[in-house]
């Protein structure tokens, strides 16, 4: 086996990978985690090789909403193998190398710098044209910890809801990858709008236009709204992504909207 020290394992698997795009929220409960799994699918739907990694440590959600829980990535001589889902995307989680989810909460950051470390070196991703990386929340020393060990991302796409607690959180974030020379590609306003099941109208619960409007002020690019769908939390809660299961729906074109440009 080839003896090459971590950062040059990272920087070899992270060669092969076109795009590495990093799915950032102000606070948790915003949807990155759902944003994050559809995205990536939108993305395999178009035909693109795709990697999903989920470094949340904060609790790893990405095996529960594939209902891929309890599954191990086996291990090869030469590293850890993702685990392939419908349409051959690649997906790994913190949370498959972890005994309970919440196990990695009370990690120190030399750990957790080992653990994504590992996630990005040891794990065969092989060629990619994107890699999905959803984060922790916050702009806290969790983020930070990932920001600073994942070598040369395209940037971030942030996540918000519409009302002002949480666009607020996204000037945080903004914040937060300009001082990392992270580029931002754009905020995603998640949960703009109920659109009514009887009537198709649109009741906007949580107002609508926040996340543009805090896009706007902030100088960085607004990717698009995702409605609020109550299929998402159903399909969510089963395990079985929404965007592959509710092609036809509006939320479902949202997400192909969102990642035409990236
Ligand atoms: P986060 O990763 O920001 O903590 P999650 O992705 O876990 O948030 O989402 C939180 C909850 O909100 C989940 O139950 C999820 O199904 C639900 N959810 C996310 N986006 C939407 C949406 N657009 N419509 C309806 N429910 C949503």
């Amino acid at each position: 086996m080839e003896n090459l020290s971590d950062d040059e394992k990272v920087k070899r698997n992270m060669q092969r990978i076109a795009h590495k795009i990093l799915v950032l929220s102000g606070k948790g409960g915003v949807g990155k985690s759902t944003v994050a799994v559809n995205l990536a699918i939108a993305l395999a739907l178009e035909g693109k090789r795709v990697g999903l990694l989920d470094v949340d440590f904060h609790g790893p959600s990405i095996p529960t909403l594939l209902h891929l829980e309890g599954r191990r990535p086996q291990a090869t001589e030469t590293g850890l193998l993702p685990i392939l889902i419908q349409g051959g995307m690649k997906v790994m989680s913190l949370g498959f190398l972890l005994a309970k989810p919440e196990d990695a909460v009370i990690w120190r950051g030399p750990l957790k710098i080992h653990a994504i470390k590992q996630l990005l070196g040891d794990v065969e991703w092989g060629e990619l044209d994107y890699l999905v990386i959803d984060f922790p929340p916050g702009t806290g020393d969790e983020p930070l910890t990932v920001a600073q060990t994942i070598p040369e991302a395209d940037g971030a796409v942030v996540v918000t809801t519409p009302q002002d607690v949480s666009t607020i959180d996204v000037s945080k974030s903004v914040t937060f990858c300009r001082q990392l020379n992270i580029p931002v590609l754009g905020v995603i306003e998640n949960m703009s709008g109920l659109i009514c099941p009887h009537c198709s109208k649109v009741i906007d619960l949580f107002k609508q236009g926040g996340g543009e409007a805090m896009a706007r002020r902030m100088e960085v690019p607004f990717l698009g709204r995702v409605p609020l769908d109550p299929q998402i939390v159903t399909s969510s809660d089963e395990g079985k992504p929404f965007i592959y299961y509710h092609q036809n729906t509006e939320a479902a074109a949202a997400f192909k909207r969102i990642v035409e440009p990236l």
